[in-house]
């Protein structure tokens, strides 16, 4: 017999915190406080398995569910003193979805579930309060036709609304009880209208209805998006939890809240949350009341005026910082916890490892570690490789003018501009037409996912730090800013206004997530510095760490910064972006548009010296650490001018006339240059160009070395080899350059010369290859393209479409295929490796800075990645968690 349902409760659980897959997050953590004793209203959980049973059977369930359930159902009412369904004691509960993950397109919540006629007589004895009752009877009503029946909360919103009107009242607080019973009949009979059936008045059909419909939510629409921007698969389903409801709504002596054991904006190890007094489940998240800071630290830090709980209810704060400590200890990690008071008793009602910033990920991770809670491989292990790029994002340039229009709820840190747009739909079409967007709501709720995903920034006008805004945001870590209550939004104009400003769709503002300040315009924003719990977390990372972690980089400032974050060399200098520069380019296109061998040399010695130029900077600045220089790659065209001032600019610097120029431009267009006259195959056609190359790398590399600093030990790597010969001819042409250069400078210098493997032939053919090349870096971009036979550039309309429909999971030039291109690299390296053992391997290329690319590279036996400057810190922990023993990462 298969054991679909666990019960809690009493101090007692049939799971364990440990069975996440099996009962869910929530389910499986309930559990587990149960067992530690923390008081938690009792429950059970069904299983993920039933929801596989369920898709598998035509969404049915096995024939021994409903008793598995009707025996855990008494339990929970032996527990708790009550009976489901009575009408003189009735038990109420709660049901609530719960994956193994948390997932925001799962079910809502519904609470008070039970209530019908007769159970409402029950309550109000139990309470002795007819108001809260009858409202706790309409919440339900609304809440369950809305989440289970489909009917939208408007219809509701709009019966209460009119009732308001007519009794002239203002707030809800302004209802009686009676009013709460008309609109109870009033919802009821709009349910019945929309449906053409009854609201369920009978307790089983309510809960089964209920159940039924977590269920259904793992495949609505929601669920679904949520899944694949998060790489969840489909099959681990979601469990149900069905508890007994604790009342915070029962008065003054009755509360809500949501808290946290660390500040997971900050990382700092300070209790923080927020809490409502007189209040039920989502309230707090919803941001319909301002909720009121948890202990007098925080009271004073969001200078809020309204009282804390620890001044309200110091005895239950109590409490709750020592479950607070007891959880934290216990799981080791920050923990994100919902409680409930009901007339003066806590309850917990949920624990898990709460969501962070990458500030406070890495600040917890170091500090936990200092204070010998976890080792420092855990923490390394804890850190998401991808989250680090958010601590090197830009903060606001503290000396840069603004103009503050409001001050919001600083939700998410990091600073951002963009063009302000009113809905998730606008945000993804002109994020999708290349605009940075900055995603203004009043408040956010999960449908909006796919616009937060896109957008620069987020602004609410409305909810706390807890709200659905603030923690996805810190989630994905884009800047967030909530509940900036002064801003008024307008949908409807597509506006907002503040002060005497308005602000229209389109216009910039820029928001700053660490402080909650909203800015008109784009305001300058400046790198944060890279000191503290970073470096003490990059110095572990160094430690354990097998692979080197190079940079791709050309210009002195991109060397700067990546040495800044801890390059160890330079894997990838692509020459012919030296030659883009207004200065430089006139005599590039002298040189392309040459006649004969002599023009070539002569516009070729123009550029030398510039070339001699950034080879020598960069030396400096990679000071002894090895840098290789590409030749020159992309097709000649590339550099060719378009307007016809710029041709005559070069006909007139080359000697020539404009039709000339003309006549060379169509002479060099090709109908598919990506795999044309370029590459090595350019200086197999005019050597020259690679001997004023090797010339400018061997004179800068003597310069330097004549000065003194550490020796230069400059590598030459020749593009898109696919012959032997090829490299083989070219070799001959660098080591005479090399030759002669070192002779004319009286000094001996070291050096290699190598290829790139971006070529299917060059992979299969790396042995004889390797005969002569001294190092292999592989170009998985171009690798990829050829792999595949697939035009990067053209790719993006197809791929898309191929991720949806599942043909392949993620992009190949976002991750390495493992399987296919992977497999080329690995039998390069070891056919490489066995004609020269101590041959040198590298990756350069965008996959060298992606943390599951870098992992396999690892396993590969490469000696080191080359990335952007930006990724550097990023492949440097993802290489140290690939010695840790990580997997691949989801690569969004
Ligand atoms: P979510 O996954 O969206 O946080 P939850 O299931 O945790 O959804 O519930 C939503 C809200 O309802 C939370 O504030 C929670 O504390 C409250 N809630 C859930 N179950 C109960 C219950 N049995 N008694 C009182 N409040 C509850
Ligand atoms: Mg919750
Ligand atoms: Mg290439």
């Amino acid at each position: 017999m298969t054991k679909w349902v666990y019960g809690f409760g009493d101090g007692n659980a049939e799971g364990r915190a440990d069975m996440k897959n099996l009962l869910g997050g929530k389910g499986a953590n309930l559990a587990e406080m149960a067992s530690l004793g923390i008081p938690v209203p009792a429950g059970f959980t069904i299983t993920t398995e039933l929801c596989t049973y369920f898709y598998e059977n035509d969404q049915t369930y096995p024939a021994d569910l409903k008793e598995q359930g009707a025996k855990a159902l008494s339990d929970v009412e032996k527990i708790m003193g009550a009976k489901f369904g009575d009408s003189d004691n009735p038990l109420l509960v709660s049901v609530r979805s719960g994956a193994r993950a948390s997932m925001p397109g799962m079910m809502d919540t519904v609470l008070n579930l039970g209530l019908n006629d007769d159970t409402v007589k029950g309550l109000i004895a139990q309470s002795g309060d007819e108001r809260f009752a009858y409202d706790s009877y309409r919440r339900f009503v609304q809440m369950y036709s809305d989440v289970v029946l489909g009917v939208e909360h408007h219809h509701f919103e709009e019966i209460l609304q009119d009732h308001k009107d007519s009794k002239g009242y203002v707030l809800d607080t302004d209802m009686t009880a009676d009013d709460w019973k008309l609109i109870v009949a009033s919802f009821r009979t709009k349910v019945e209208q929309q449906l053409g059936r009854p609201f369920p008045m009978d307790p089983q059909e309510q809960l089964w209805g209920a159940i039924g419909a977590v269920f259904g939510s793992w495949m609505n629409q929601r669920a679904i998006t949520y899944r694949k921007l998060n790489d969840i698969p489909a099959e681990w389903g979601t469990a149900v939890n069905v508890q007994a409801m604790v009342y915070g709504n029962m008065g003054e002596d009755s509360a809500t809240g949501v808290c946290f054991s660390r500040d997971p904006s900050t990382g700092m190890n300070r209790f923080y949350g927020e809490f409502l007094i007189n209040a039920q489940g989502e309230d707090v998240v919803a941001g319909i009341r301002t909720p009121q800071p948890l202990n007098l630290v925080e009271k004073e830090t969001s200078h809020s005026e309204l009282p804390s709980m620890e001044e309200e209810m110091p005895a239950l704060y109590k409490e709750l910082n020592g479950y607070r400590d007891r959880l934290e200890q216990h799981y080791r990690d920050m923990q994100d916890m919902e409680f409930t008071v009901q007339r003066g008793k806590l309850w917990m009602l949920q624990t898990r490892n709460g969501k962070r910033t990458a500030q406070a990920a890495l600040t917890i991770a170091v500090e936990m570690c200092e204070d010998g809670l976890i080792d420092k491989e855990e923490a390394i292990r804890r850190m998401d490789p991808a989250m680090l790029d958010s601590l090197l994002h830009p903060m606001l340039d503290p000396s840069a003018d603004r103009t503050v229009l409001a001050k919001g709820l600083p939700a998410s840190p990091g600073a951002a501009s963009g063009q302000v747009v009113f809905s998730a739909d606008e945000a993804e079409k002109w994020a999708g037409a290349g605009k940075k967007v900055m995603l203004v709501r009043i408040e956010t709720s999960p449908e909006d996912i796919g616009g937060m995903h896109v957008a620069q920034g987020i602004l609410t006008t409305r909810g706390g730090m807890t709200s659905h805004a603030a923690v996805v945001a810190r989630g994905m870590g884009t800047p967030c800013v909530s509940g900036t209550g002064e801003i008024k939004v307008d949908y409807a104009s597509k506006s907002f206004s503040v002060g005497g400003t308005t602000v229209n769709e389109g216009d910039v503002i820029t928001i700053d997530g660490a402080s909650g300040e909203v800015m008109l315009g784009e305001v300058p924003t400046m790198q944060p510095e890279l000191t503290g719990d970073f470096a003490k977390l990059m110095a572990w990372v160094d430690k354990i760490r097998t692979l080197t972690v190079r940079t791709n980089a050309e210009t002195p400032t991109d060397a700067q910064t990546a040495r800044k974050f801890g390059a160890e060399g330079i894997g990838l200098c692509r020459t012919e972006h030296m030659f883009f520069d207004p200065a430089r380019i006139i005599h590039m296109r002298e040189m392309i548009v040459a006649e004969d061998e002599e023009t070539r040399r002569a516009a070729l010695a123009k550029l030398l010296p510039y070339q001699r130029q950034d080879f020598s900077e960069l030396f400096e600045i990679m000071a002894g650490l090895p840098v290789t220089i590409r030749l020159l790659d992309p097709p000649l065209h590339e550099f060719l001018p378009h307007s016809e001032a710029d041709m005559a600019d070069v006909a007139s610097a080359a000697g020539t006339t404009v039709d000339k120029i003309k006549a060379a431009s169509a002479q060099l267009q090709e109908s598919n240059p990506m795999l044309g006259h370029r590459g090595c195959r350019l200086a197999i056609t005019y050597p020259e160009i690679c001997e004023m190359q090797a010339r400018a790398i061997f004179e800068a590399a003597c310069e330097v070395t004549k000065k003194g600093g550490a020796p230069v030990v400059p590598e030459v790597m020749v593009p898109l080899v696919g012959l032997f010969n090829e490299f083989d001819t070219l070799k001959k042409v660098i080591e005479g350059v090399a030759k002669t250069v070192m002779a004319e400078q009286g000094i001996e210098l070291e050096y290699l010369i190598g290829t790139m493997i971006e070529l299917p032939r060059a992979a299969l053919r790396a042995g004889h290859i390797a005969e002569q090349a001294e190092f292999f870096s592989f170009g998985t971009n171009d690798l990829t393209q050829t792999a595949f036979g697939l035009s990067r550039d053209d790719a993006g309309n197809f791929l898309k479409i191929y991720i949806d429909k599942g043909i392949i999971e993620v992009d190949p030039f976002v991750s390495i295929d493992q399987d296919g291109v992977g497999e080329l690299i690995k039998l390069a390296a070891e056919r490489g490796k066995a004609t020269r053992p101590d041959i040198k391997l590298g990756i350069c290329g965008e996959h060298g800075g992606d943390p599951a690319s870098v992992v396999f590279c690892h396993h590969a036996g490469l000696n080191y990645v080359s990335c952007s400057p930006y990724r550097v810190p990023i492949a440097r922990l993802a290489a140290a968690q690939a010695v840790l023993g990580a997997g691949s990462y989801s690569t969004k």
